[in-house]
């Protein structure tokens, strides 16, 4: 196992998309490391209220901006990083705004490069699995080329993302920036938005309304889950890392549709049916990491389990729903796992 020899990413860190699901545990974790945060977020699907934990903590800032636009001048100072994870990234959100979702992968991610540049900042792009579109090999390693449909619905996320990738890759070689590249697996977990039309949301939001659990198509179709922490471990490690990548950061743990459907309605105590709808077009048929390389180059990998994970989830989905919070068999919170999603993931 080969783990990089290089001190953590101090001072200052910009995080576009910081406002996000994701974003918003990833800003959390640096501040509360000691790094200075500057989030730039337009808003558009990311939320102030994520952000509610850093409001009016010193060494964070958020400025609301659309960085496919350019990024304004930021507070704090020279940046040592910006990480970069503006984009909707549901694919209902992505559906819903098709040429903003280009246009930050292309443009906002050649405007976080270049600021990453001017600095002699370190850049991390948050890419994704969608680059592998429907996958013709499985799992999923990070020497796959992917099978996309480059004009399908799903393009302009999918596509976005791969020129994002091209574009941080060119500037890496064209002119040294140093960079690195995560492809992020789906990812699940508190400050999902209940209206995020995710599988996950969907599915504990349903449970918990007594409403039909949506699975489209037979449900044979598969995916592999990250919990959020454990994903917030990932992207730190890779940003501490000397390594360029693109390094796959996911769970392994695979199932399908279906059976996360049942899995919901057992863990909830749901009396939910389970109905069918049609199949988003090129919805992929099977998704998972293979993390060999992050386990190698990183000495990461996840830690927390489906059935914890989908339990904080549920809670945090009921707390938001304003209906009693809803509580596992056997009670409240274990000493695994907090509500707020912040443990696991850790280094080995
Ligand atoms: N899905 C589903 N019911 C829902 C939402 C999603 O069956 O209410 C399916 C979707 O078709 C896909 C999988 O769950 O096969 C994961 O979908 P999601 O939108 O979470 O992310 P994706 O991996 O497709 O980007």
């Amino acid at each position: 196992m080969t783990v990089p020899d290089r001190a953590p990413v101090g001072g200052v860190v910009v995080v576009t998309g910081g406002a996000g699901f994701v974003g918003s545990h990833l800003c959390e974790a640096l501040v509360e490391r000691g790094n200075s945060v500057v989030c730039v977020d337009d808003l558009s699907t990311g939320r102030r209220e994520n952000l509610a934990g850093l409001d009016s903590h010193p060494a964070f800032e958020l400025i609301e901006a659309d960085v496919s636009a350019g990024i304004p001048t930021l507070p704090f100072g020279p940046p040592a990083a910006v990480l970069h994870l503006a984009s909707a990234a549901s694919p209902p959100a992505y559906l819903a705004r098709p040429l903003q979702t280009l246009a930050v992968g292309s443009e906002g991610t050649r405007h976080a490069l270049e600021l990453a540049a001017r600095h002699g900042a370190r850049f991390l792009l948050a890419s994704t699995s969608e680059v592998y579109g429907d996958p013709a090999e499985h799992p999923q390693t990070e020497g796959y080329w992917g099978n996309v449909n480059p004009i399908g619905p799903r393009s302009v996320y999918d596509e976005a993302k791969r020129f994002a990738e091209a574009l941080t890759f060119a500037h890496h070689r064209a002119l040294g920036t140093d960079v690195a590249v995560a492809r992020i697996f789906n990812t699940y977990g508190p400050r999902l938005r209940p209206d995020d039309g995710r599988v996950v949301s969907n599915f504990i939001s349903q449970a918990l309304a007594g409403e039909p659990l949506t699975v489209y198509g037979d449900g044979t179709q598969t995916r592999s889950l990250c919990y959020v922490s454990d994903q917030v471990a990932g992207l730190i490690a890779l940003l501490d890392s000397g390594v360029t990548g693109p390094v796959n950061i996911g769970n392994p743990d695979e199932h399908t549709v279906s059976d996360l459907a049942r899995l919901v309605v057992t863990l909830t105590g749901s009396a939910s049916p389970i109905v069918h709808e049609p199949l988003p077009a090129d919805d992929p048929t099977r998704r998972r990491p293979d993390i060999s390389r992050a386990r190698q180059l990183l000495g990461w990998e996840p830690t927390v389990p489906v059935e914890v994970g989908l339990s904080q989830t549920a809670r945090y989905l009921a707390a938001q729903s304003g209906h009693t919070v809803w509580e596992p068999a056997g009670g409240p919170e274990t000493s695994s796992a907090r509500a707020d999603g912040h443990e696991g993931g850790t280094r080995r």
